[in-house]
């Protein structure tokens, strides 16, 4: 009988003391649940900070009071735009027509972060973007091999510039960096990622060439360069073999397909990565005039061209009429950048 109550009351002794470590372990989970959600809300402040900084640029009388990481210390969330590589491939006939609208609009507000690879010396180009400005040895033609010249050209900088992101534009894209930033958050440079707009609903089929002048079959997606595309530094580093140096024209013969697919070939078939197709990109292939007007500040590029004749172009009321601004780009800017010095004062126009 004794013992049986002895038994009865260690048995009652161990269940409480269970229940007690057993609260205090789910205590400790919760503790640590708040305390890795405080630890992400925190870590998305330098973030928001940091994107703040370039469309700050143009702030007057206002203090920053952002607080800078020491150098060298990146936590991570932290992706400010001085992370990104910013390649605009153009011509020496589009220098005047298309690039002085880039440099006035969104460029004027990445100048740090971006490169233009050119092939042509001009002065005012390089007046307005210095070293920044890249004149290639690659011809002035719109053939396969000079578009991959240029291309090489700008992923070999990437690589020399040791910058976490690359990202290609052609000469007729905006590129918002604000939205840009926000993408790239949302990954993270040490993973392969491949991020852009795919230029078929299905993969492109293509024949490589072998070296015994058989072909083989291959097919993979790709990001359309019209659109511009971004690429991690990880997934670059795997792709040197095949895109670094005389390699990308090799490459690029090798399928006989365009810079864009080359690029596609190489990450897909090669490397074994693949692409994140992504809604925020845009190229005058597609009809512009589709994207609400209310959405038009978040997306990351837009484009501009001329579609069975008709301008093709994001549809923008103001401020600028589309006389002034074919493209809609200098209005499209105000909107995003309203302290710009030639846009209209709000009121006006809108
Ligand atoms: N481009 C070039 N060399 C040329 C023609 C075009 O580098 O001889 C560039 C141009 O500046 C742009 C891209 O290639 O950045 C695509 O050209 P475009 O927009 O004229 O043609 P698309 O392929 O979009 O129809
Ligand atoms: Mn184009």
């Amino acid at each position: 009988m004794g013992r049986r109550l002895i038994h009865g009351l260690s048995g009652a002794a161990v269940f409480l003391v269970s229940v007690a470590l057993l609260s205090l372990q789910h205590r400790g989970a919760e503790e640590r649940a708040l305390h890795s959600g405080l630890r992400e809300g925190l870590s998305e402040k330098p973030e928001q900070r940091s994107k703040a900084s370039p469309e700050r640029e143009g702030d007057r009388g206002q203090k920053d009071l952002r607080v800078h990481p020491p150098e060298g210390y990146r936590t991570e969330g932290s992706l400010t735009l001085g992370d990104v590589f910013i390649a605009v491939k153009t011509t020496k006939r589009f220098h005047q027509s298309r690039m002085k609208l880039l440099l006035d609009t969104w460029i004027s507000r990445a100048r740090e972060q971006t490169y233009i690879f050119t092939d042509e010396e001009d002065d005012v180009l390089k007046r307005r973007m210095g070293g920044h400005a890249i004149f290639t040895n690659c011809s002035a033609e719109h053939s396969h091999l000079a578009l991959s010249c240029k291309m090489a050209a700008e992923f070999d900088a990437f690589l020399a510039s040791g910058q976490s992101w690359f990202c290609h534009l052609d000469d007729d894209n905006y590129l918002n960096p604000r939205a840009l930033l926000k993408l790239l958050s949302s990954y993270s440079a040490t993973w392969d990622v491949y991020l852009g707009k795919p230029s078929l609903n299905r993969p492109i089929r293509a024949s490589e060439m072998l070296p015994n002048n058989e072909t083989k079959s291959v097919s993979f997606w790709f990001a359309t360069g019209g659109a511009g595309f971004c690429i991690s530094r990880k997934l670059a580093s795997k792709m040197v073999p095949w895109a670094s140096g005389r390699n990308f024209l090799s490459t690029s013969e090798l399928i006989r397909l365009p810079d864009d697919c080359t690029m596609g070939y190489i990450i897909e078939c090669k490397v074994g990565g693949h692409l994140l197709p992504n809604m925020l990109f845009h190229s005058h292939l597609e009809n512009l005039q589709l994207i609400p007007p209310s959405q038009l500040m978040q997306q990351v590029t837009l484009s501009y061209g001329v579609f069975e004749n008709k301008l093709n172009v994001i549809e923008l009321s103001g401020p600028f009429s589309p006389q002034e601004d074919p493209s809609r780009f200098r209005s499209l800017h105000c909107h995003l950048y309203p302290d710009t010095s030639w846009c209209l004062q709000p009121g006006v126009g809108w």
